[in-house]
């Protein structure tokens, strides 16, 4: 079934005592929303552990940022799918355009990251999204394509059931500039066509898919209002409770 979902992600922002205040806010403003949708909340790895004990008699679900593809072994500063699990955590953020331009994480490697957190049976959100560039030279369906290709499509039609997908044009992250509803519903149709194409009307219709790059609470509204739009993937107005819940209230 597809899902509304709005997911923000934390980055690396906040320490210790902000993120339990910014996680009291949300749940507040959770509590008083009568919203269906998912709210996800991505801090960084230091604070899982308080996040998942915060949230968990709330409506608030808890994902991580980022994973390494190995289950264990000699790669230090690194985290893998298991200790999110065994954390209690049930959802990671992979393939965001920051750690694929500063981490240098390739489609390949994104593949077999997408790989070790189903088999750990974690729910992947996957982001991809084309360069300003791309855009202005009319590359971006293709750059998207093949995104989705190399990242996702060695999968079978029952992995989709863990998989949500994350349009994010590079351009539109932290710059204060949006798609518009429309090119993000263009967009997102044509990911749904290629997901049919590929897997089927089925999974097609069934996938959730979220827009990211500058959605604030005064954009939200329209953006959600486009019919392949699923919600959305939230970055700087993700860490401020009124403004989060805001986004959430407006699917
Ligand atoms: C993001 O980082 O995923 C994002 C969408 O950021 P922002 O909302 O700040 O553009």
């Amino acid at each position: 079934m597809r899902q509304k979902i709005v997911a923000g992600n934390w980055k690396m922002n906040k320490n210790l005592e902000e993120a339990k205040q910014l996680i009291k806010g949300i749940k507040k403003e959770v509590k008083n929303s009568e919203t269906e949708a998912r709210v996800i909340i991505a801090p960084s790895f230091v604070n899982l552990n308080t996040a998942i004990k915060r949230t968990r008699k709330s409506k608030v679900e808890v994902s991580a940022q980022n994973m390494h593809q190995a289950s264990s072994g000699a790669f230090t500063g690194e985290v893998s799918a298991n200790m999110l699990t065994n954390l209690g955590v049930n959802i990671v953020i992979l393939g965001h355009s920051e750690r694929r331009e500063y981490f240098n994480e390739t489609n390949d490697l994104l593949a077999k990251k997408v790989d070790a957190a189903l088999e750990n049976e974690l729910e992947v959100i996957f982001c991809f999204g084309e360069q300003l560039e791309e855009r202005k030279s009319g590359n971006h369906f293709k750059v998207v394509e093949t995104q989705l290709k190399e990242g996702l499509f060695h999968l079978g039609k029952e992995s989709f059931s863990k998989i949500v997908l994350a349009y994010e044009p590079v351009w539109a992250i932290g710059t204060g500039e949006t798609a518009s509803p429309e090119q993000a519903q263009e967009m997102h149709a044509f990911i749904r066509e290629i997901m049919e194409k590929t897997y089927g009307a089925e999974v097609a219709n069934d996938v959730s898919i979220l827009y990211g790059g500058s959605v604030k609470p005064g954009n939200a509204k329209e953006i959600f209002s486009k019919p392949d739009v699923d919600g959305g993937l939230i970055g700087g107005a993700s860490l401020k409770p009124e403004d989060f819940v805001a986004i959430v209230n407006a699917i």
